[in-house]
């Protein structure tokens, strides 16, 4: 027998959740009514939307004491007296109607211990909660469309698989005789348990639109319980000893292969109405109030989850069976979830093992709460902060939901007393938070493809045939072969009730009647077998044409191994030759990298050798420069002192002369005395030419030297009157002393050897005697002149005047600069060198304050340029 295995498609293609339009969780509140005994209230419901918490007597709320009354809101409020069925028609109807249209949905409810979240979810005796509404109304939805049992057959990896009818059969049956199996379905309210017997009296039903009626549906339910962090399938069935009752497996979550996470191994339990369906609840509520008792558990710290699950297949082509299609199948399902109380622990005065226990319920919604802060932080800042939903069975139980795989709806339970003001701040917080995170909406279910109508066509169809066959007096039930609709499609048999004996029509009719049947039949059965027979020959034909076809495709098949063959030889030669040309490629490729660094270093060495070329030659030509200055240096200086040597002697000689010549002279005089004396007369042109002979220099206007008289007169050069001026008479102390005649005699004047401020500021006038080498080798006296005078910055400055020359000159020879009986006299001399003094002129010395410099020449102009 096959059956075809189906996975639940409820995420086709895997779409990130990110581009889907997202809606916010949707947060109710339910407001209970106080209780009897409590009369202080510190909610107040504002709207319909809005409640306001009053602050009871006693509490600060602001740590600097002061009141505040704050206000919350949600997509709806429900008060005190909000009926089952309102809050049901606005929170849960919706989710099931998704839930018939193939998507998933996680209701729960949150608050404190004693908030009504119970009553809210179950319901109370007499006035039935959100679960037996949800499951009124799915039954009432799909009831004419349900599969009959074990059609439909969960396996432990959270898909479904679609049985065929035979299967389901023979599967029914079984059940059908075991005694202690589930619950069949009741037929009546009087077989349920009292209990819980008026919870699911719903008075007015209420139905899903939109139903596919081309589909089949079934419904599973399971209820698990997460206590202390464990997961406890309630509907397990397990044979407890009564005096010493087993503790409860714990059960583990699981992924499935679309990522979806369920229970392993948790039971699902096939339910075909609501009465059983609710029947299987009580039964694991029953199982709960045990383990509660009998573990000394308490009841308000545990979650408890009721899993709807919902499993629709499409009907076939003709609308009669069961696609057994892998694509078409969906499984959607509503998780109905009522939390423990949100209390914390010094609250519930638990102790010993319960405090444990009571932590680690916390804990569960503790991660809750972080999941959704972080979840709606990932999504207002546009972080990707991991969510740790792994951190507790409750969170990563319903991770899917909160990653887009359906819809959160979540009913805050508000109890007003204001005992509870506290807790039910913190639960208005939390349930203000999760208002704020959005879930992508799911998507929706893959449309079959086939005609919609085909349940109604077929079942008319069928309805028609049952008529007709009712008409023909033929069988009403039963499967129908082909034939027997063909022989059935004959005319009626006539009447054959014989009233009379002497009847003798009805017979004969009869039997014509029959004779024709049996001539059709046998026409029929002879065409059926030629068609049988040619189907046969077609089928031979087919059957060789199929060998012919075998044995080519294994021919070819043969071949294209031996290909293949070929084609892996190859490959693994190519292979071979790859890795050798790799290795060479690698090989060259080290080479040139030698390569390149040889010609790098090639390149560097020739350039240093090209540097250490061009500075050699550099050193080379700066050497020569230097020998050639060297040389010319060592020329000048050694003419300098030639030159030195020469004028020093000559000096000497000049000076040795001279002293000869006064010697002379005395001794001329004194001769002269004695021939006075002697003869009276003494002999003069005698005297002359020894004069001449001595060759001693006199100037050219110097008159015979006469004894007791000064030899020059002296000359003052000064246009104004010698009494005005005052001069500084500057005499360097390295000047010779060559007996010039007409030495410039200057009265009142202040005679320096080394000029300087103190004398320069006495005087307005200033004479330099200045010693230098002619041209001629002659020493010539300059006499330069000049006025003081002040400068602005309180200095004394020299404006040079005039320049006068002293020079002894040979009187041999007009115009003869040079005596020196060694030196040849020089013909050359021009006319310029006599006018020199006029440029000379225009030299000046200035002498600032303070100046630690002796006297010296400043060029204020060029020399042969003159200051205008
Ligand atoms: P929880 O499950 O939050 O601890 P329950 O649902 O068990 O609280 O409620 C405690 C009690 O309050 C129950 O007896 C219940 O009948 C009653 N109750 C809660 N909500 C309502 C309501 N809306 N109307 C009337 N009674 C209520
Ligand atoms: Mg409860």
């Amino acid at each position: 027998m096959k059956t075809a295995r189906l996975q639940t498609p409820r995420r086709p293609g895997k779409k990130p959740s990110n581009n889907r339009p997202k809606d916010p969780v949707g947060v109710y509140c339910r407001v209970r009514p106080l209780t009897a005994g409590d009369d202080a209230c510190c909610v107040e419901v504002i709207s319909n939307t809005t409640i306001q918490l009053h602050p009871p007597d006693g509490i600060k709320v602001n740590r600097n004491g002061e009141f505040k009354e704050m206000q919350y809101s949600f997509k709806e409020v429900f008060g005190a007296y909000t009926t089952q069925k309102e809050l049901f028609n606005v929170v849960a109807q919706p989710l099931v109607e998704d839930l018939i249209h193939g998507k998933n949905g996680l209701l729960f409810t949150y608050g404190v211990t004693g908030s009504g979240k119970t009553h809210t979810m179950t319901g109370s005796p007499g006035d039935g909660g959100l679960l037996p509404r949800c499951l009124d109304m799915i039954f009432c939805s799909i009831g004419p469309f349900q599969a009959k049992r074990y059609i439909f057959k969960p396996d432990d990896k959270n898909a479904m698989e679609v049985q065929n009818e035979v299967d389901a059969l023979l599967e029914r049956q079984k059940r059908d005789c075991q005694p202690t199996a589930t619950p069949k379905a009741m037929s009546s309210r009087q077989r349920m348990d009292p209990e819980f017997a008026d919870m699911i009296t719903v008075p007015e039903h209420c139905k899903a639109e939109g139903v596919d009626e081309d589909s089949v549906y079934s419904l599973f339910v399971s209820y698990v319980e997460i206590y202390n962090n464990y997961l406890y399938d309630l509907l397990e069935e397990v044979s407890q000893d009564p005096i010493k009752p087993k503790a409860p497996q714990s059960k583990n979550l699981r992924e499935d292969s679309n990522h979806n996470m369920y229970v392993s191994g948790c039971t699902e339990v096939e339910v075909k109405s609501t009465e059983e369906a609710f029947e299987v609840f009580w039964k694991g509520q029953k199982k709960r109030r045990i383990a509660n008792t009998t573990l000394n558990r308490e009841s308000s710290r545990s979650h408890s989850v009721f899993i709807i699950k919902l499993a629709q297949a499409p009907l076939d082509a003709d609308g009669d069976n069961v696609l057994q299609a892998k694509d078409q199948t969906t499984v959607s399902q509503l998780s109905l979830v009522d939390l423990a109380g949100s209390e914390r622990t010094t609250r519930t005065r638990a102790e010993g093992s319960r405090l444990r226990e009571a932590g680690n319920i916390n804990q569960s919604l503790m991660t809750l709460r972080t999941c959704i802060e972080v979840l709606r932080e990932n999504q207002m800042y546009g972080t990707n902060k991991m969510v740790p939903y792994r951190d507790s069975k409750l969170t990563h139980l319903f991770k899917n939901y909160f990653d887009g795989e359906g819809k959160v709806r979540m009913i805050v339970c508000v109890n007003p007393k204001a005992d509870d003001y506290e807790e039910t701040l913190l639960v208005m917080r939390f349930a203000e938070m999760t208002q704020e995170v959005e879930i992508a909406r799911p998507i929706d279910r893959p449309i079959c493809g086939f005609t919609p109508g085909r349940r109604y066509r077929n079942q008319a169809f069928k309805e028609e045939l049952t008529r007709k066959l009712e008409l023909r007096g033929g069988p009403i039930d039963g499967d129908l072969t082909f034939t027997e609709l063909f022989l059935q499609s004959f005319a009626p048999l006539p009447s054959v009730e014989i009233t009379d004996a002497s009847d003798e029509h009805t017979l004969p009719r009869l039997i014509e009647c029959l004779e024709q049947r049996q001539r059709a039949r046998h026409l029929a059965t002879e065409e059926v077998k030629k068609s049988v027979n040619a189907l046969r020959g077609m089928l031979q034909d087919w059957d060789s044409n199929f060998s012919v076809k075998e044995n080519y495709i294994q021919d070819q098949t043969e071949k294209m191994i031996e290909k293949d063959r070929i084609i892996n030889g190859q490959k693994s030669e190519a292979d071979r030759l790859e890795k050798k040309i790799r290795t060479l490629e690698y090989k060259i490729e080290i080479l040139q990298k030698t390569a390149n660094i040889y010609e790098d270093d090639k390149r560097t060495l020739q350039h240093e050798l090209d540097e250490r070329d061009q500075k050699l030659h550099r050193e080379v030509s700066d050497k020569r420069r230097l020998e050639q200055r060297m040389h010319g240096v060592v020329t000048d200086t050694k003419m300098k002192w030639e030159k030195e040597c020469e004028r020093r002697v000559q000096a000497k000689q000049l000076e040795m002369q001279n002293k000869l010549w006064v010697k002379d002279e005395k001794l001329k005089q004194l001769k002269a005395i004695v021939a006075e004396t002697r003869t009276e007369r003494p002999e003069k042109p005698e005297r002359i030419p020894r004069a001449r002979d001595q060759k001693v220099h006199v100037r050219s206007a110097s008159p015979p030297a006469v004894p007791n008289a000064p030899p020059v007169r002296l000359r003052h050069r000064r246009s104004r009157s010698a009494g005005g001026e005052r001069w500084v008479d500057h005499k360097p102390i390295g000047n010779v002393e060559i007996d010039t005649v007409l030495q410039p005699h200057i009265p009142n004047a202040i005679t320096v050897a080394v000029p300087n401020e103190k004398a320069l500021a006495k005087c307005d006038k200033y004479i330099l005697t200045h010693q230098e080498l002619a041209s001629d080798g002659e020493i010539q006296t300059k006499l330069i002149k000049g006025e003081v005078f002040k400068t602005r910055g309180g200095g004394q400055c020299v404006q040079f005047t005039d320049v006068e020359k002293l020079k002894q000159e040979s009187p041999v020879g007009p115009r003869k600069r040079r005596s020196s009986p060694i030196a040849p006299p020089r013909d050359d001399t021009t006319e310029s060198e006599w006018t020199d003094v006029e440029t000379r002129c225009s030299v000046a010395v200035e002498m600032k304050a303070g100046s630690n410099f002796g006297p010296g020449y400043q060029h204020h102009a060029q020399p042969k340029r003159r200051k205008p």
